[in-house]
């Protein structure tokens, strides 16, 4: 390769200078879409281990070399642990991919109306209620940590269970297709606690959350203002009519679309 200058000992070639570029070129896309995010500050420490090691090696510091080769050993076990929730994310967002997802198809004929109207009634009297439905893969996981049911889904069924005396009202219930498989669940809690500037409760935290590691609709009734709320790839939206809700919930189930990692990202840069 020509050889351009040199710099001291080192000699600078065509190849070294396109080889820096575009890794400088990778590291600064990293890092702005990380910028202002938990992560970014761990990228940074990451990125200054790399570069003492380098230098390290440069200059023969055998023993500091060492030690940072230790490091740079468990390099992609640490990434994957410090960078869990990123790596998480991105792979649900590959499984939400309509092309895997026609793979993958599980046929789901959900009862719209009995939950709109339900959700309705609901609200009406003021009882909370936290309605998960699943759009593609189920979330076993978290609906065992409630009471499995696997009911045919009713509108008298599904208002009574979050009677606030019922026993099973507390927590959320899971609905696939036509049937309610579990009540009481507890669902992860989302890392928001606000949404456009309004403080958010436990309830709507959780829908906020399981609607960000799942393929899922969530609906939120508040108990303290009766009002509907839904959330869907961690984006929570108010105001709705009858009407609207039925037709913003078959749309999403019918065209599950994919969220741009731009749109991830600037979630990650609201937290
Ligand atoms: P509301 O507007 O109805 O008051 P909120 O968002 O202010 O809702 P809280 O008042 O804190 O929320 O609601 C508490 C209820 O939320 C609990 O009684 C419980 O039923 C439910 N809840 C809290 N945490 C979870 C969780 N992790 N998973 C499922 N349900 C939860
Ligand atoms: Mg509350």
């Amino acid at each position: 390769m020509v050889e351009l200058f040199k710099i001291g000992f080192l000699t600078v070639t065509l190849s070294d200078i396109i080889d820096i570029s575009i890794v400088a070129f990778i590291f600064y896309k990293l890092y702005s879409t990380l910028r202002g995010t938990v992560a970014s500050q761990i990228f940074v420490g990451l990125l200054i281990i790399l570069f003492i090691s380098f230098i390290a090696q440069l200059i023969h510091l055998r023993a500091v070399s060492w030690l940072l080769k230790l490091i740079t050993d468990v390099w992609v076990l640490a990434f994957v642990i410090l960078f869990q929730p990123e790596i998480r994310r991105i792979l649900v967002l590959l499984a939400r991919n309509p092309v895997i997802k026609k793979i993958f198809r599980v046929e789901v004929k959900l009862p719209t109306d009995i939950i709109v109207e339900s959700a309705f009634e609901l609200s009406q009297h003021q009882h909370g209620a936290l309605i998960v439905i699943i759009k593609s893969s189920g979330i076993r996981g978290f609906a065992e940590t409630g009471e499995l049911l696997n009911a045919r889904l009713t509108k008298s069924l599904l208002t009574s269970i979050f009677f606030p005396r019922s026993p099973l009202h507390d927590g959320a219930v899971v609905i696939k297709g036509d049937i309610i498989e579990a009540a009481r669940v507890t669902l992860p809690l989302s890392q928001f606690t606000k949404w456009n500037d309004e403080t958010l409760g436990m309830r709507h935290r959780a829908g906020l959350g399981i609607s960000e590691q799942a393929d899922v609709l969530c609906l939120i009734v508040s108990e303290e203002t009766g009002s509907i709320s839904l959330a869907e790839n961690g984006i929570l939206e108010k105001g709705f009519s009858k009407q609207s809700l039925k037709h913003r919930i078959n749309s999403s189930i019918k065209y599950n679309q994919i969220q741009s990692w731009k749109s991830i990202f600037d979630n990650f840069k609201k937290k």
